[in-house]
């Protein structure tokens, strides 16, 4: 193959269908080369990921739930045997009771806090742990992140609280991984109507605000995502780590809602 992605193989967490982040970065790694492993999480969601693992010729690593460190490990020793080493790691994976997307932050309870955070923060740390392993020539991890880490956004709740701990550990992962030339990046992704995003209240009104204020009028694809992931994790990016990237059209930078935004 060639490709910037040639001879690089990487494990991707997080794809549901095909209108998933992971599914977007997928397609872009495939289509520069990359060899894939995907995992799906319970039997679900393998009747989806299969035919999308065998589209792209990916290696389907079975189930993986990152709540249950058996089954991380069993993916990781699937690859270590099939690979023996790992190029790149995805983890684009969140999750929150959606009763608690909705209402007050102030509301959250502490065991959808910790739940929250155990799926959507600890885990990439978890999986860098298992990855670092199989990184024996450095490497690239990326997980996704969103505005409302930074700035409080309606619904976003506890989700929000974890994104900002996600990003944090991003920081510390790269120091850590660093000297054996592992970078660990984060994208910050705009709105998507994903399945994770239909458990967020008033996620309609977040998309059409983000279009019509965001610089470029719009909001953002999974296709796009995709391509600026296979920047961070290839050799484009090299001297890129502890990054949180936006690609959301430019609305992280704006400070007010557009003087000629239409009302919603
Ligand atoms: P999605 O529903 O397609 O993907 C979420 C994935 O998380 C699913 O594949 C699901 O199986 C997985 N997951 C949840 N709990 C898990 C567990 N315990 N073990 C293993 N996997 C688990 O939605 P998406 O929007 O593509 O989400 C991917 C990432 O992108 C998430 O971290 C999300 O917070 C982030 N993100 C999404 C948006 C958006 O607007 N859609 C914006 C910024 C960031």
């Amino acid at each position: 193959t060639s490709g910037l992605m040639a001879g690089k193989r990487g494990l991707v967490l997080g794809v549901a269908n095909n209108r998933s982040i992971a599914w977007g970065i997928c397609k872009a790694l495939a289509a520069q080369g990359a060899e894939l492993a995907l995992t799906y999480q319970g039997d679900a969601l393998k009747k989806r990921v299969e035919p999308l693992a065998a589209e792209l010729g990916a290696t389907l690593a079975g189930h993986c739930d990152v709540s249950d460190a058996a089954s991380m490990d069993a993916v990781f020793a699937l690859l270590e045997e099939k690979w023996g080493k790992l190029d790149f790691l995805v983890h684009a994976i969140g999750f929150s009771d959606k009763d608690e997307l909705t209402g007050r932050y102030v509301d959250t309870s502490e065991g959808n806090f910790s739940k929250t955070m155990l799926i959507s923060v600890y885990s990439f740390t978890a999986l860098a742990q298992r990855a670092e392993k199989l990184m024996t020539e450095g490497g690239s991890m990326l997980t996704l992140t969103y505005y409302g880490a930074e700035k409080v956004m309606p619904h976003y709740n506890v989700m929000g609280v974890a994104k900002a701990a996600l990003e944090a550990s991003v920081r510390y992962l790269a120091v850590d991984l660093g000297g054996k030339a592992i970078r660990v990046n984060a994208i910050s992704a705009g709105p998507i109507k994903t399945l994770a995003a239909s458990g967020i209240g008033d996620f309609r009104y977040i998309l059409k605000w983000n279009e019509y204020n965001s610089p470029l009028k719009r909001t953002v694809t999974i296709d796009e995502v995709g391509q600026s992931a296979l920047y961070l994790l290839s050799d484009m990016s090299t001297a890129v780590t502890g990054e949180v990237h936006h690609v959301d059209s430019g609305y992280h930078t704006v400070g007010m809602k557009a003087v000629d935004a239409p009302d919603i």
